[in-house]
């Protein structure tokens, strides 16, 4: 394996504030271990700390392959590339553009890599971003559908599997795959662990070797930081979307960093936060993406439609007068 590995203290970590796990294991050895990656802390709660450092080393190489924030990753070398240009890449980064096309057909485009141009037009792309932190102008409306035109996955790219590689179909074109990586590395580091363990890189959780109890948190200040606790079974991985994560206001209208790829605008579906719970974590990640884009009722169909395959699918909808709906798996109170 290369690469060093990037540690974080814990009194440094910043606690998740998007989902929170309740319980840590039974196993009286267990410890929490810090890392850094993706921009985010991870956190490994195990007593096998052998198996967490092999699972952070892991995340930070897949991090080294499709941040876009890294100018000679796999993802950074596709988005300086002119149209025409065919980029070899890993087969990390291959694998998982692969599931970001899937979760891209089975929710209509909802959940598009490709909306990159506009995540940038609007502000939110890393390096660019500072929470809360609005920009002098807002986009036109031109420049919102000049970006526009640039997005749509199964036309402004074509992958080639056989050759590991990626052409670029249109010029300015490019991928951001924030919205499906961090879900798709917690639920690969799961097979790693040979005893109870839970894995939380920046909200993104999973957990093995026994029920753990997660809680969502609340999309606006309040009294209580959880709106409820659900229980994540072994093998299974939970992540949440929010217009609370990222996000700034101009002129008392908030604007924040899940961007509806049809409108070129920050989603705007009545949904102020999705939690999705999937064993698939890419799936589950994309999906709560997606819903915050399309809203609870074609979200209810995706996860009606997808319950055959994977029959642990539920989500959490939290509505914007904050009244809050679940799909496949009660809620508790906090
Ligand atoms: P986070 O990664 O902050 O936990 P998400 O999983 O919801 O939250 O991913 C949001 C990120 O995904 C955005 O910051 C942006 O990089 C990217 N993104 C924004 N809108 C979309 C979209 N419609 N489809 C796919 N990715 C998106
Ligand atoms: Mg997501």
């Amino acid at each position: 394996m290369k690469g060093k590995i990037k540690r974080r203290v814990a009194a440094l970590a910043v606690a998740a504030t998007v989902l929170l796990a309740f319980t840590a294991c039974n196993d009286s050895a267990a410890k929490e271990e810090y890392f850094e990656v993706f921009g985010t802390t991870l956190c490994i709660t195990t007593a096998n700390a052998e198996e967490a450092e092999r699972a952070a080393l892991e995340m930070q190489n897949t991090e080294l392959a499709v941040s876009a924030a890294i100018a000679d990753s796999d993802i950074g070398r596709i988005n300086a590339a002119a149209a025409g240009e065919s980029v070899v890449v890993g087969d990390i980064t291959m694998q998982l553009l692969r599931k970001a096309y899937r979760a891209y057909e089975l929710t209509d485009g909802a959940y598009d890599p490709t909306v990159a141009p506009l995540v940038e037009l609007w502000g939110f792309a890393a390096g660019d971003f500072v929470q809360g932190v609005a920009p002098e102008k807002l986009p036109s409306a031109e420049e919102v559908a000049a970006e526009r035109g640039k997005v749509g996955f199964d036309r402004a790219f074509r992958l080639d599997p056989e050759s590991n590689s990626v052409e670029k179909l249109i010029e300015g074109a490019m991928l951001d795959l924030g919205g499906i990586a961090k879900g798709d590395a917690v639920a690969r580091s799961l097979g790693g662990f040979t005893g109870e363990c839970l894995v939380n890189l920046g909200g993104n959780i999973g957990g093995v070797g026994k029920d753990h109890r997660i809680g969502i948190g609340a999309p606006r200040p309040s009294e209580k930081a959880y709106i409820g606790i659900v229980t994540l079974h072994s093998g299974e991985c939970i992540s949440t979307s929010g217009d609370y994560e990222r996000y700034y206001e101009k002129d008392g209208k908030r604007y924040h960093h899940i961007i509806d790829p049809f409108t070129g605008r920050p989603a705007d579906s009545g949904l102020i936060s999705v939690t999705v719970i999937c064993r698939d974590g890419a799936l589950g990640d994309a999906l709560s993406t997606a819903i915050m884009v399309a809203g609870e009722e074609k979200g209810r169909e995706w996860l009606d439609a997808l319950s055959a395959e994977y029959p642990e699918i539920a989500a959490v909808f939290v509505h914007e007068d904050l009244t809050t709906a679940t799909w496949g798996r009660d809620m508790q109170a906090a």
